[in-house]
Parts: structure tokens; C-alpha cells; sequence
């Protein structure tokens, strides 16, 4: 084991220590400023790479420290479990039509998990959806390796890291902005579901930085608003190379303060989802 990675990582799972789906080894290369994010993220060859990449990125220190301490004074109800306490990377299919932008980690979620959406009623709304939708093999989403598999579609957040009261500074977004920018650009999806007012604001300036042109003024969040975004001629180093339309459609995020009031109810996410289906299925052409 390598010892650096033991003293870094001494209040979280250690990198290549046998985590179930953990993509980072002992020599991943760790990312402790916010300078290094985006030549790390840039210079990733594949998804595998980046997502490496992520899940022992240190470029935040409020973050770090909480999602490290959150990992070890835990929730009473998970006293005997070990959390994860490193970034979440995205999850799911490599070569998705459709990627789903959230906001953050949860503490005691993915912050517990190591896996996106995973171990809250947040990714027990989602992951029902999304096997309603066909977008998922199984409806539960407990633990990384319980078997979910997504179906043409990858899970991807803002912000990386469970960030206190769910609420991550401008400054600590804009230091994760690269990840998701060449998450985005590596998958190359058609369709972004972006959850919540920060997945959606977040979904924009993403675009906006890789070259899209966006609708003018720049369209306003809500459940079920959308807009495609073109681009002609403009390299991309993702699978996508040379797609000119992309399409974003919003919706609520599914957090327990939406699902449980009824803001958001299973059938408005199923509508959101079947009408990403019907965009996927057009393959780009809307
Ligand atoms: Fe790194 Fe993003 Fe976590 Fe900041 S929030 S430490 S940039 S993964």
C-alpha cells in the first residue's frame, strides 16, 4: 500500500483497497488544489481515468474536511458501516444517451456508499424511475455492487463531494466545474436531465464553456422546461465528436423536502423521463 495514500486518505476508504467498484489505485494521481482539477481533468484519457481522478480529488478543503468527518462520527444507524468519504464519481453506462446532473452527494448517501445517488430515499425515488423508465436493470439503489446496472444512462453530479447542508459554495462549484465538463465531454450524452435549479444552472455553464450556443436570454429552470443547444463544427474529444444538437430538459430535484411535500411525485418523474426517452430515440435530431 502505498503510504502517501494511507496518511491522505486515513479518515476515508483507502484508494485500490478493495471498495467494490472503486476506480482509483494506489497511484492515481490526487488533485490537492484548485488549479490541478482542471489539468488533471483535462489530461484524462477515458471515463475510467476521470473517474479515478474524482474519487481522491482533495482540491477543497471545507469539503474535504466535512465529508471526512462525516465519515467518521457517522449516522447512528450506520454506526457499524464504513463511509466512503471521498468524492462520488459518476455512474453507469460509459456510452449513455442520457446523463442525469444532481447537485451533490448526500453525508450519509453517497458520502457513506462511495456511489452516486446510492443509500438515501434521493436514489430510491431516482433509481425507481428510472427502471420504470427502462433507464435502470433493478429498482433499488442500497450499496456499491448490489447489482445496479443503468441502461443507457449515467448519473453524474455538480459537486462531487457531500458538501454541508447540501449547499456548496460558488467557489467550491466552480472548482469541481472541470470534472463535470469532461464527464460531459467524454460520454457526450443527447439528452441531460438536469435536476434541480444548481443541476440546471450547472448543465448551462457547462455547456456554455464547452462551445454550445445556448438559447438567448439563457432558458429559466422548471419542472419539465427544455432547450437544445447547438454547436457547428466544434471539436470534442468525447464520443460525440461532431454532435451538433444536445437537448436538456429540467426537472425537480428529488430530494426527500420535494418527494415527501408532493412537489415531486412519481408520475411528474416519469413524464420528465419518458419525454428523455422520446429525445434519446430521436438521436439528436429534435
Ligand atoms: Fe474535488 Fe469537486 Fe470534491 Fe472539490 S468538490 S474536493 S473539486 S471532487
Amino acid at each position: 500500500m502505498n503510504p502517501e495514500m494511507e496518511t491522505l486518505f486515513h479518515h476515508a476508504v483507502i484508494p485500490g483497497s478493495g471498495w467494490p467498484g472503486d476506480p482509483a489505485s494506489e497511484t492515481t494521481p490526487v488533485a490537492p488544489l484548485a488549479g490541478s482539477v482542471s489539468v488533471l481533468a483535462n489530461s484524462s484519457p477515458d471515463l475510467q481515468e476521470l473517474s479515478a481522478r474524482i474519487s481522491v480529488c482533495r482540491a477543497c478543503p471545507r469539503l474535504v474536511a466535512w465529508r471526512e468527518e462525516v465519515a467518521q462520527t457517522k449516522r447512528k444507524a450506520y454506526a457499524n458501516e464504513t463511509y466512503w468519504g471521498r468524492p462520488a464519481p459518476g455512474f453507469g453506462d460509459d456510452e449513455a444517451g442520457l446523463a442525469v446532473v444532481g447537485l451533490a452527494p448526500a453525508a450519509h448517501g453517497a458520502n457513506r456508499t462511495g456511489r452516486v445517488f446510492t443509500g438515501d430515499r434521493t436514489g430510491d425515488f431516482l433509481t425507481a424511475a428510472l427502471a420504470r423508465a427502462g433507464f435502470a436493470n433493478r429498482s433499488t439503489s442500497t450499496r456499491a455492487g448490489d447489482g445496479l446496472e443503468l441502461l443507457g444512462a449515467r448519473l453524474l453530479s455538480a459537486v462531487r463531494c457531500a458538501p454541508p447542508k447540501n449547499l456548496p459554495t460558488p467557489a467550491e462549484q466552480a472548482t469541481c466545474a472541470p470534472w463535470l465538463d469532461r464527464e460531459l465531454d467524454l460520454v457526450s450524452p443527447a439528452v441531460i436531465l438536469a435536476l434541480g435549479g444548481i443541476g440546471w444552472r450547472a448543465t448551462c455553464s457547462a455547456l456554455a464553456r464547452a462551445g454550445w450556443e445556448l438559447p438567448r436570454p439563457r432558458p429559466k429552470f422548471g419542472h419539465g422546461a427544455e432547450f437544445v443547444a447547438t454547436r457547428g463544427g466544434q471539436e470534442s474529444g468525447g464520443r460525440g465528436r461532431g454532435r451538433a444538437r444536445i437537448a436538456v430538459v429540467g426537472c425537480y430535484h428529488p430530494s426527500q423536502q420535494n418527494t415527501f411535500t408532493g412537489k415531486l411525485t412519481g408520475e411528474m418523474m416519469d413524464a420528465v423521463l419518458h419525454r428523455c426517452r422520446a429525445l434519446v430515440k430521436g438521436g439528436g435530431d429534435y
